[in-house]
């Protein structure tokens, strides 16, 4: 890529990982490599391979040329020096904090996570020695409170799941550095054509691939994004516990992430939209979506996300399950997220179902609460569709 000229993130998504193929002719689409182990044409080489002298793929475990390609693509993507890629998106997430941590250190945590990462931290960590405190990061005198000596890591989301909450990530990044903390951002939601956490000082940021960089429902896996040293250290755990990427996830991922920067414009544009005409029908008691001005991060959120916030937006409707099945047929009831079909998923009974009853009417999620993950389709349909549901 020409070097006086900062390209869009749409380029560099349709292009970036692919400069470090093999030189000479070469097929244009990335092969697939299927192969377990690598052949070395003497011991000087295999020998300069081992020490990292040339690195090359020898062993599947320690990485594929399909996962080293994801990894180039996701630190251009992320402006990163270095990534790594995971068999999941909690791979991920594990291994980068284990990197980083050890017996007796803290970790701050805000309490709006994703409800696995919200277990690693409550119950894996704890059984190693790790102490975790969880705040809300929204509240910074909550979080300057809550560190301690001991704190090597805050952690949050950037747009959290389901309410879509917007953790202010420079002011967070400045308090956790002036304490000697590393900020770690799951950048899931927003990905990095709407936002880049290392950018705005993050050090950790990490992805569950499944969602928008893949984009389509059919490929599984996790990166995280960081300093070189800070990845180095992700990796060395990642490979001990035996995280690996397949080569054929990481190759479906790369596929997907061609069109991330077309796909967030309009995931974005279409959710923007849905939230709009949500807001403003009697059926509907809230609607939460960063882009609405009664957000209680409004401003902060247009500030951090001048190209839009993706496709997730979460409502809570009167008759939450008769509108669910008046829309079957056309927009799938399905637990996950980020497809370039409309989706729709219930907290209350999925993702975040382990937590207290309390707990999930404190934090705003009740049985009435839908997240609708925003898909592509013509904006014109999906209207069609969400008004002939709500009135129906
Ligand atoms: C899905 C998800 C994860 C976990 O990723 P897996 O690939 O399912 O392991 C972590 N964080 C967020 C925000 C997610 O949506």
């Amino acid at each position: 890529m020409s070097a006086d000229h900062t390209y869009d993130l749409t380029t560099l998504a349709a292009r970036a990982g692919e400069e470090a193929r093999p030189a000479g002719s070469v097929a244009l689409a990335e092969p697939i490599y299927q192969s377990t182990v690598y052949a070395f044409p003497d011991l000087d080489t295999l020998d300069r391979a081992m020490s990292g002298e040339q690195p090359a793929a020898f062993y599947y475990r320690n990485g594929t040329p399909n996962a080293a390609t994801l990894e180039r693509a996701l630190a251009v993507l992320e402006g990163t020096e270095a990534a790594l890629a995971a068999g999941s998106g909690m791979a991920a997430i594990s291994a980068a904090l284990l990197g980083v941590l050890k017996a007796g250190d803290h970790v701050v945590a805000d309490s709006r996570l994703y409800g696995v990462s919200y277990a690693l931290l409550a119950e894996e960590f704890p059984r190693l020695g790790i102490d975790v405190t969880f705040v809300d990061a929204c509240d910074h005198a909550e979080v300057e409170a809550a560190f301690r000596e001991t704190t090597r890591v805050l952690h949050v989301e950037s747009l959290t799941n389901p309410l879509l909450t917007v953790p202010d990530v420079p002011a967070l990044a400045a308090l956790a550095h002036a304490r000697g903390a590393l900020l770690s951002v799951d950048n899931t939601f927003a990905s990095p054509a709407m936002f880049r956490p290392a950018q705005h000082g993050a050090d950790l940021v990490t992805h569950s691939v499944s969602k928008y960089l893949s984009g389509h429902s059919n490929a599984f896996g996790g990166v995280a994004c960081g300093r070189a040293d800070v990845i180095a250290a992700a990796r060395t755990r990642l490979l001990r516990l035996g995280g690996t990427i397949s080569a054929f996830d990481a190759w479906m991922t790369m596929q997907g992430l061609k069109t991330l920067g077309l796909r967030m414009r309009a995931h974005s544009g279409n959710a923007q939209a849905v939230a709009d005409v949500l807001a403003n029908h009697p059926r509907v008691r809230a609607v939460y979506h960063p882009g609405l001005s009664d957000h209680p991060q409004f401003h902060l959120a247009m500030d951090l996300y001048p190209q839009g916030f993706g496709g997730m937006l979460s409502t809570e409707i009167e008759d939450a399950a008769g509108f669910v099945k008046a829309l079957a047929g056309r927009i799938p009831l399905a637990p996950s997220l980020a497809d370039v079909m409309t989706t729709i998923s219930w907290p209350w009974g999925t993702s975040h179902r382990a937590l207290p009853e309390a707990e999930r009417r404190r934090l705003g999620i009740t049985p009435d609460l839908l997240r609708l993950s925003i898909g592509i389709e013509d904006i014109g349909d999906l209207l069609a569709d969400f008004e002939s549901a709500l009135d129906g």
